[in-house]
């Protein structure tokens, strides 16, 4: 097709200028500017040829009001766009011919009366050339001779040339073939269900677009200047019905920016909001209690470490609260820079508490960070759910009175009947392990204090700008010197004497080892139980009856379970059988291998936590996974765990492979979904957008100018009523 040809037809967009059918007057008396929020209140079932049956597949789809369906975004094009004069076409090729009926007959066994496939003969000055559509036999009585038409498909050679048609559409005339939805163009492909139809779906959003009129944009003018972005109006409209490939792009890029700016803005204005507010505490340690930890440890800090604690240390000395997230790798010593800013705390008289996922975890804590700081004058309390009502009720006293300088503990610390003398640092260990409702919980007790959010699973830049783009983020991006990569090995079932045979040649050179039991259900908690107990039989009696093996489950009673871990670390035990229980943080530098059992039930970012268990000591470590795995996706995390150490890496593998919609469409991610926008694929648009959304915020912190309203108005909506405060005065 010539581009002259192609400029006959007036795009969508075109049309909706020229006052075409979008400008006119709208059934549902629209006015002719609308905006998004207005057209999330109109449902679906308003809109002509909704009724309740289409109503009811829409629903299933996400679609009820006139806003989802505007942005019932399609998956992807069929390009129709190739429009060819019947004597040009070619053998081979995808084409597009408008023509008139000649003559028209039904072929295929007719079912129930009506024939399945037509026929048609067509001609366009040019040439004549027969076209044979299966599916649209309907159509039969319609193709009078004369009648003007749009087939697309593939031009074979059959008993002479013809076309194999994949569509057939009766248009007008060949003028007005840009307003059909349909033929001749980019025509969308939609998510669709039982329920409706490809054709139909295209038929009512481009009904949806045509009442819609003109959606007003609520972002600024000058931004979508200085970003080369069409108006919103446009994108919506040529994400749908695209004049070309081109117009595609720019729209589905305008659409992308739109979304994550509308979130940048949110976060930036409640960064602001934080930031403006004065109600943290200035934290001026002197140095009293940190630098005789600091000199007291075994080995020199990284230099990641020393920044990063330079850094938090500066964000606590800020009169405004700190609200930082320390990403580091599985190893990388995020523990002394969590103990560096507890003393500062406690040196400027305040309270610091550290809470941990889980209780293996808070006792390590509790025992290490207590041995670390012995020769000092600090007092570490320990605060669990499993502690007995009297040793509880000690440690709830010691806090409130302010003889605990520092707490560690489970989520018992922010339970009810908690009460602080003074606390003002809030470190929380491992955040992706708990809900992120919990990120605020302590602001409730006292002043606010300033909160350190530590995370080992290493989210993509992208994912954590997104995520946290209100936090400060400090990096550990080394990993203490002399650290040996992981050698990880893929094994079936079969070959599992083989990771034995390593393990025990680890244990008679004086080292340890985890045997990491199935993933086992939620539901099936006890299950997991009988699983650990069989493996650990297996172990214990039959592979290494000569050496001492532990057990180590979830269900075990708290007790138990620090005898055991007490035992693992005094290398009373030598292997440990265990649940995931000891999947973050476990510490016991000692341990060289680890076999991980069924290592295909768990996620990639849980394997590459497991097998951090053994990355700690100088030894050259082995981790195994066993298992059998059964679909591509599986098979390929194993393997990329096999390939790759680094965290980070490994994360957005996990995300390409998970998709997403996992990560963050999850309601607990506190963040909407992404309709169009791939966080892997759409980094640089990121960026912009957040540079954006961030420089106008700073010029207008709670969008109050007369031209940011609309967008402080979209931005409300978008992130829920409980963003009502961010823009409070
Ligand atoms: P994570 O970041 O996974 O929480 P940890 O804080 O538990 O890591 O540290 C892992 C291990 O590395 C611990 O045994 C710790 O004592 C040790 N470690 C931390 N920093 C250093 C360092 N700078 N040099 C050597 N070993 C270190
Ligand atoms: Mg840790």
């Amino acid at each position: 097709m010539s581009d002259r040809e192609h400029m006959a037809w007036p795009t969508y967009r075109e049309e909706v200028r020229a006052g075409g059918p979008a400008a006119g007057d709208t059934v549902l008396g629209l006015s002719l500017r609308t905006t998004l929020p207005e057209l999330r209140s109109i449902p679906v079932t308003d809109l002509p040829g909704v009724g309740p049956r289409i109503a009811a597949a829409l629903n299933d789809l996400g679609v009820t009001s006139l806003a989802d369906l505007v942005s019932h975004y399609p998956s992807r094009h069929e390009d129709l766009s190739n429009v060819k004069k019947i004597s040009d076409l070619r053998v081979g090729e995808k084409a597009t011919v408008v023509g008139r009926v000649v003559n028209v007959r039904g072929v295929g066994r007719p079912v129930r009366g009506r024939t399945p496939g037509l026929s048609v003969q067509l001609y366009d000055g040019t040439g004549y050339i027969p076209a044979t559509v299966w599916g649209r036999g309907w159509l039969l009585t319609q193709l009078v001779p004369d009648t003007c038409v749009v087939v697309s498909g593939e031009v074979q050679s059959k008993y002479g040339i013809q076309i194999s048609a994949k569509s057939i559409e009766v248009v007008e005339d060949a003028e007005t073939l840009g307003e059909n939805a349909h033929a001749g163009r980019f025509v969308p492909v939609y998510p669709v269900n039982k329920g409706i139809n490809a054709r139909r779906m295209r038929t009512l959003v481009r009904r949806a677009l045509d009442e819609a009129g003109h959606v007003l944009d609520p972002l600024p003018a000058e931004i979508l200047a200085r970003h080369h972005l069409p108006n919103l109006q446009d994108a919506i409209c040529e994400i749908h019905f695209p004049a070309d490939r081109e117009h595609l792009k720019s729209a589905t890029r305008r659409l992308v920016f739109h979304e994550l700016f509308l979130i940048q803005t949110g976060l930036a204005a409640r960064k602001a909001r934080l930031e403006k507010t004065e109600s943290g505490r200035s934290h001026r340690g002197d140095g009293h209690l940190l630098n005789p930890f600091l000199k007291g440890l075994s080995f020199g800090l990284t230099g990641a470490q020393e920044r990063v604690i330079g850094e938090v240390l500066e964000g606590m000395r800020l009169k405004r609260p700190m609200r930082r997230l320390l990403q580091g790798d599985v190893g990388s010593g995020k523990t002394v820079v969590a103990v560096a800013a507890l003393l500062s705390a406690v040196e400027s008289g305040g309270q610091g508490a550290i809470m941990a996922p889980t209780e293996v975890l808070a006792e390590q804590h509790y025992i290490s960070i207590s041995a670390s700081l012995k020769d000092l004058p600090v007092n570490v309390v320990l605060l669990t759910g499993s502690q007995s009502t009297q040793e509880r009720r000690v440690a709830l006293e010691k806090v409130k009175g302010g003889e605990a300088h520092i707490v560690v503990g489970t989520h018992a610390l922010i339970q009810r009947g908690v009460e602080f003398d003074d606390l003002s640092l809030v470190v929380v260990d491992e955040q992706h392990r708990f809900g992120v409702g919990q990120r605020t919980v302590f602001k409730e007790k006292g002043a606010t204090p300033d909160t350190l959010v530590m995370t080992a699973t290493p989210i993509p830049r992208t994912l954590s700008l997104t995520l946290y783009g209100d936090l400060e983020v400090s990096v550990l991006d080394e990993l203490p010197p002399g650290r040996k990569p992981v050698e990880t090995r893929m094994i079936e079932v079969a070959e599992r004497e083989e990771a034995y045979e390593t393990i025990r040649a680890e244990l008679e050179a004086g080292r340890q080892a985890y045997a990491i039991c199935p993933l086992v259900e939620e539901s099936e908690a006890l299950e997991d139980v009988r699983a650990a107990e069989e493996l650990y039989g297996e172990l214990a009696e039959e592979i290494f009856p000569d050496r001492r093996v532990g057990l180590l489950h979830g269900r075990m009673k708290a007790v138990e379970k620090r005898e055991v871990m007490a035992a693992f670390r005094a290398r009373e035990i030598e292997v440990l059988v265990a649940t995931v229980v000891v999947e973050v943080g476990v510490d016991v530098p000692n341990a060289s291998a680890i076999v991980i059992e069924g290592a295909e039930r768990f996620g990639l970012s849980q394997l590459h936590q497991l097998r951090g268990r053994v990355c700690r000591g100088l030894h050259p470590p082995k981790c195994f996974l066993v298992g059998d795995p059964k679909t591509d996706d599986s098979r390929e995390r194993l393997e990329a765990l096999c390939e790759h150490q680094d965290g980070f890496r490994l994360s957005e593998v996990d995300l390409r492979i998970r998709g997403e919609g996992t990560l963050f469409g999850s309601r607990q991610s506190g963040m909407p979904d992404l309709k169009v926008a791939k966080l892997l694929r759409d980094i640089e648009v990121l960026v912009e957008a957040r540079r954006a959304a961030f420089e106008l915020v700073a010029s207008d912190p709670t969008l109050r100018k007369p031209q940011h309203r609309p967008l402080r108005r979209e931005v409300k909506e978008l992130l829920g009523a409980d963003v009502e405060w961010l823009f409070r005065e």
